[in-house]
């Protein structure tokens, strides 16, 4: 019988892909999954490419079992990003292809999507005279209302209110309205088909001030693939612009992909672009989806039935035939990049993709990351600024620094920050009082002999919870019940040092025993449903002041709050990593775009030790230009990114020896190939030293930096010296390479 050979990707950790036979008459194309024997167990792999012959004897060859046409096969465009993804970030082509595809496809049980339901009017449910319609009923209303103009899915409607599952209940019990298994929805394009006019699919509720307009026309007059860097203060209105990209992207028939940083956004995100696009199939993307919800969603991008794509870093993946513009959401922020598995940088594979793709991508920040400021001053990427408030009326806020060596202290908190709240509460406006450590405080020492809470596995300290009486590591989870006296020489005076979310609370409980404190962090939002209902009970205006973490920081519209305290940020300002400074800029500017965004006008108190560094004095002016201008210089004169390429070799493992002679050798085969590189000397190798946390969960870490100003050459070297890193591993070694790090 005639056969012919297939490679396949399958999830293990080998760069190379397998060869199997299909016989002759079996349809099988490239990007199918297919079931086939490894070892004694059977996997799902995926087609990579169909070849004529093979180098793997014919006895030794095995045959492909089954091949799933459960669903489309993955598009040779996404194949090539996968592989691209594979041999930049060197991660083994099998583990990258099948990390990109939802979990229920990665399993050998057939891929059964869960057909989704619409709602429609019932005769007498049209019958209806809303006007007559019990006013307090006010979600009934609505969706009566919703469905008078056109059948919704669920998702679509849950945009009107959370409690709509169960108003719909209820208006079916009366016979009001029905469901029905919706056929694929309606793939809009110029012509308008199945009569839905295409001015109605977006609520175009503002007008664009003109620096916003010349935003939008500088994108929709792109043709073919341009990166943007939307640069707009907080406040500008840059999702105004995205909407207006978005409709025009529809309007020619496109899929837009959304990728935003932080899945804790995304349900509001989605609400908001639902209401602005009431009927345009809008689908999420990202962990928090159930397996099924997430590859029910993701076949909808598949198959161009999803218009609008909107997720977290793995969204950048999915399938979408018709793809005509990415937007990459503060692009700035860290959890674009992967940390471990496949470590790769959303953002990066994004603009990759759109340049795959011949498409626009737009990246959007109020502070770019000093990479993206560097290209677009460089001519890569195109700069569109917005300078103004959307508002007119909405200023931005004073920021103001606090010296607390020149001031009294309560506690850590300083006299004039306390006044301040004082006046919000007396004023019924809001306070957010940021601090970036969660817990009581941070490290608790003995009085007598100078001991601190360490943890015994790790080389951090333990953090106290006070609320619970414990020592907790925030680093590897363990966790011991606070000593009644010092372990180390048995004094019982132990104390706390320095704050946490928690001690701040309780100081302003004591403070202001009648305020409602809220305070928002990892622990207090634990529940799901909690930061939801902490949100709408800041939003009703129930809240007096809030203590939390950078969870409150991002992108949240709180329209009561007027001031902002800021405590401790300087550990940031002498840290090791010398992205330290770009994040805490970024983060302080997020945190100070949170007071007075209505008409109300805002204020932000720093306390520091450092009134007059360059970093406060520039979010004292609004300055990012100014800052990024002296970040950029530093950079090129220590020879930083965006200046060079980096890549970090990390190993970690309970031997010590064995950590540092893997890397050592590493290192010494790096630098025999260095010499052979061309230019010579164009790839620095730097010494193996231990991981800013040398210890955690009593394995011991080291890294070794490698980089070059040239990414090609760089990619040369990586793709010579892998075989040396696989040849030296051992199985009790965890050891990653980390292309364009992130964390040092
Ligand atoms: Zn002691
Ligand atoms: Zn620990």
């Amino acid at each position: 019988m005639n056969m012919s050979i297939v490679r396949v990707a399958l999830d293990v950790p080998l760069s190379t892909l397998f060869d199997y036979t299909v016989d002759e008459g079996v349809a099988v194309a490239p990007g199918q999954r297919v079931i086939v024997p490894f070892g004694r167990r059977q996997m799902v792999g995926v087609v990579m490419e169909c070849a004529a012959a093979t180098d793997v004897s014919p006895e030794r060859i095995k045959p492909v079992m089954q091949v799933l046409h459960d669903s489309a096969p993955l598009t040779p465009g996404v194949l090539d990003l996968l592989r691209f993804c594979s041999d930049y970030y060197r991660y083994p082509i099998g583990q990258t292809v099948l990390s990109a595809l939802p979990a229920r496809m990665r399993s050998d049980k057939p891929v059964i999507s869960k057909p989704i339901l619409s709602y429609r009017l019932t005769v007498s449910g049209a019958a209806l005279d809303l006007d007559t319609f019990p006013k307090r009923k006010v979600v009934q209303r609505r969706i009566l209302a919703r469905l008078a103009e056109q059948p919704c899915n669920l998702a679509q409607l849950k945009a009107l209110s959370a409690t709509v599952g169960t108003q719909l209940k209820t208006l079916e019990q009366e016979g009001w309205v029905e469901h029905y298994e919706a056929p694929p929805s309606p793939i809009l394009s110029h012509h308008g088909e199945r009569g839905l006019a295409v001015e109605h699919i977006f609520d175009n509720a503002h007008t664009l001030t003109s620096e916003q307009q010349f935003a939008v026309d500088a994108v929709t007059q792109a043709s073919g693939y341009a990166c943007f860097l939307l640069h707009g203060i907080t406040g500008s209105g840059k999702t105004e612009v995205y909407v207006h990209l978005m409709h025009d992207a529809l309007q020619r028939g496109g899929q837009v992909l959304l990728l935003v940083p932080e899945i804790n956004l995304t349900p509001q995100l989605e609400n908001y672009f639902r209401s602005r696009f009431p009927v345009v199939n809008l689908i999420s993307l990202h962990s928090g989806l159930s397996e099924g919800e997430r590859l029910h969603n993701w076949q909808q991008a598949q198959l161009g039935a999803a218009q609008i794509v909107l997720g977290t870093r793995l969204a950048v993946f999915a399938e979408m035939p018709r793809l005509a513009l990415i937007i990459v959401d503060e692009e700035h922020d860290s959890s674009f990049k992967q940390q471990d598995g496949l470590r790769y940088s959303a953002r990066d594979v994004a603009i990759f993709r759109a340049s795959q793709r011949g498409v626009p991508v737009v990246l959007g920040s109020a502070t770019p990351s000093l990479e993206s400021y560097h290209n677009a001053q460089g001519g890569r990427y195109q700069m569109l600024k917005l300078t103004g408030r959307a508002l007119a009326e909405a200023r931005l806020p004073t920021v103001r620094c606090i010296n607390i060596n020149q001031t009294l202290m309560y506690h850590g908190i300083s006299e004039n920050l306390l006044r301040e709240i004082g006046l919000r509460i007396e004023r019924r406006e809001q306070s957010l009082i940021f601090i970036n450590r969660r817990g009581y405080a941070p490290v608790l020492m003995c009085s007598g002999c100078g001991w601190l809470s360490g943890c015994k596995h790790c080389a951090g300290k333990m953090v106290l919870h006070l609320k619970d009486q414990r020592l907790r590591c925030h680093h590897c989870g363990y966790q011991i019940r606070v000593p009644h006296a010092c372990p180390s020489c048995g004094n019982a005076d132990l104390h706390p040092v320095g704050s946490g979310t928690q001690r701040v609370e309780s100081v302003l409980r004591e403070r202001f025993p009648d305020a409602r404190i809220l305070r928002v962090d990892r622990d207090s939002t634990r529940n799901k449903r909690a930061w939801q209902t902490m949100r709408e009970q800041i939003h009703a205006n129930e809240v007096d002041i809030l203590v939390g973490t950078q969870m409150l920081a991002k992108g949240h519209d709180f329209p009561a709050l007027t001031l902002v305290g800021v405590l401790n940020p300087d550990s940031a300002l002498y840290s090791s990593d010398f992205r330290a400074a770009e994040k805490l800029f970024a983060q302080l500017v997020q945190v100070a775009g949170r007071a007075g965004r209505a008409d109300k006008p805002g204020e932000v108190l720093i306390q520091t030790a450092f009134p007059d560094h360059p970093l406060f004095r520039a979010l004292q002016t609004h300055d990012f230009e100014g800052w990024a201008a002296s970040q950029l210089a530093e950079r090129q004169m220590a020879g930083f990114p965006p200046f060079v390429y980096q890549v970090m070799l990390r190993a970690e493992g309970k031997q010590e020896s064995e950590v540092y002679r893997y890397l050592n050798d590493a290192r010494m085969a790096a630098v025999a190939l260095g010499h052979s590189m061309d230019p010579a000397g164009s790839v620095e190798i730097l010494g193996v030293v231990p991981a800013a946390l040398p210890r955690r969960a009593n394995h011991l870490r080291a890294q070794l930096l490698i980089q070059s100003a040239n990414r090609r050459v760089m990619q040369q070297f990586l793709r010579a010296w892998q075989p040396a890193l696989d040849g030296s591993t051992t199985p009790k070694l965890r050891c990653s390479l980390d292309v364009d790090p992130m964390e040092f």
